[in-house]
């Protein structure tokens, strides 16, 4: 790669402009004061993987030292009938609240994997007795939902329809429309994808799904907390999504599922529990399932990692989604242009959708060097990640990601492109 001093003078005016711009965008924005609710580092410079685990808050020291000494140390198993029963319920209801759900839908429990586990199954027995014995998903989804889907059709004899996408762009309407029919049992799609970005259509692509009879299960793990979301609007089925992620819940925080109301007493889950039973403290010999959401519950929920969810959902309801969005539109919009300026010109691609409402709150840009300029990136305190083959996912977290870390990290991306190509 060779640049003209005439070039390279104009990139660095470019340069000097996003700086700038930066330092005004952070000024003007109505949410910059949170960014400084979150625990920060000097030696990190740029934080650029939001979306893959949150940063904590400051304020966690203090909530865990409380729970520690109060809730835990006091109050011990005083504190189950004082609310840690209900906690997986109570949060749920916010956490619906946040994604369009009326009370008494979601709960928050297990890791994701686990409940999309207990979802598949639930939907595809639902489903067989009506012949149907399809489970449709697209073969760019995120590992485990793959995995979960293939395990579950061993398990019971089901067949696997893949939609192939554009790894760049994602699922669309016309794509499901062509696959769905009196066979499908059920679709596992993601709201948006974990490698571009892409923003699907839930409401147009839920309502496909049902007019071919068939249930439809969203995975909210990249948009939950940073896109506007209508779950009973828009007739959704079943969703389950991460909480560590947009959420801010910390690493391993358990996820949690959406079964909407007219669902729950006709599903049965695979992981039948103590906690999911009718009368819990019963101790009966037959296991007898609980009428409503409950009966998706298995085992003692995990309160300790619920901790610092809360403080995150506090926040979120406080600032409300939309004033989120448009600040991850704003810092999409600018990392787009950053990476346009600092890091396209050396030979990159930008392999996301462009700027619109089927854009997410991250980008994915890819080169061949990009699994060495990472680890490079990393020793220097600027934090996006990498994703096989060659991608680096720009993630921008809004109520913790500045519009000067955003130029600050997408300038580094370009220095070391360039040094990992001399
Ligand atoms: C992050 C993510 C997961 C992670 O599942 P875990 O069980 O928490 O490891 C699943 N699906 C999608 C789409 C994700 O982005």
């Amino acid at each position: 790669m060779t640049t003209t001093p005439v070039d390279a003078a104009a990139q660095d005016t470019g340069a000097l402009d996003l700086a700038a711009r930066a330092a005004a965008l952070d000024a003007a924005d109505p949410l910059a004061e949170h960014a400084a609710a979150f625990v920060r580092d000097d030696h990190v410079v740029s934080y650029l993987d939001g979306n893959s685990l949150g940063r904590p808050l400051a304020a966690l020291e203090e909530r865990f030292a409380r729970f520690i000494a109060h809730d835990w140390g006091s109050r011990l198993i005083r504190s189950w009938d004082e609310g840690w029963m209900r906690r997986p319920f109570d949060l749920g209801d916010r956490i619906g609240a946040l994604v369009g759900a009326g009370a008494g839908q979601a709960f928050v429990g297990d890791s994701t994997t686990v409940l999309l586990y207990k979802l598949v199954r639930a939907a595809a027995d639902a489903q067989a007795a009506t012949g149907r014995t399809e489970v449709v998903i697209d073969d760019d989804s995120f590992p485990t939902d793959r995995f979960v889907v293939e395990g579950v059709a061993a398990e019971r004899g089901l067949e696997v329809r893949w939609i192939e996408v554009d790894r760049s762009a994602g699922v669309t309407l016309e794509q499901v429309e062509a696959v769905v029919g009196e066979r499908t049992a059920l679709l596992l799609l993601s709201h948006v994808a974990y490698r571009s970005g892409h923003v699907a259509d839930v409401e147009g692509i839920t309502r496909a799904a049902h007019d071919a009879g068939a249930l439809v299960l969203w995975d909210l793990c990249h948009s939950a907390g940073v896109i506007p979301t209508e779950l009973d609007a828009w007739g959704v089925d079943l969703a389950a999504g991460c909480t560590y992620k947009y959420l801010n819940g910390g690493p391993g925080s358990p996820a949690f599922a959406y079964v909407r109301d007219e669902l729950q007493s006709r599903l049965s889950q695979p992981i039948q529990g103590w906690m999911g039973a009718a009368d819990v403290f019963a101790m009966g010999p037959r296991f007898e399932p609980a009428p409503d959401l409950r009966r998706f519950a298995s085992g003692t929920p995990p309160v300790l990692a619920t901790v610092a969810l809360e403080a995150m959902v506090e926040l979120l309801e406080q600032v409300g989604v939309d004033a989120v969005r448009e600040k991850s539109i704003a810092l999409t919009d600018f990392a787009e242009e950053a990476l346009a300026t600092h890091v396209l010109p050396l030979g990159a691609r930008l392999a996301s959708p462009p700027a619109g409402p089927s854009r997410g709150s991250h980008l994915t840009v890819t080169h061949p060097a990009f699994r060495e300029v990472t680890e490079r990136l990393w020793a220097r305190g600027v934090i996006p990640d990498f994703r096989g083959p060659d991608g680096i996912r720009v993630g921008l977290s809004p109520l913790s990601t500045t519009f000067a870390e955003v130029e600050a990290g997408v300038a580094a991306i370009g220095e070391e492109l360039r040094a990992a190509l001399a």
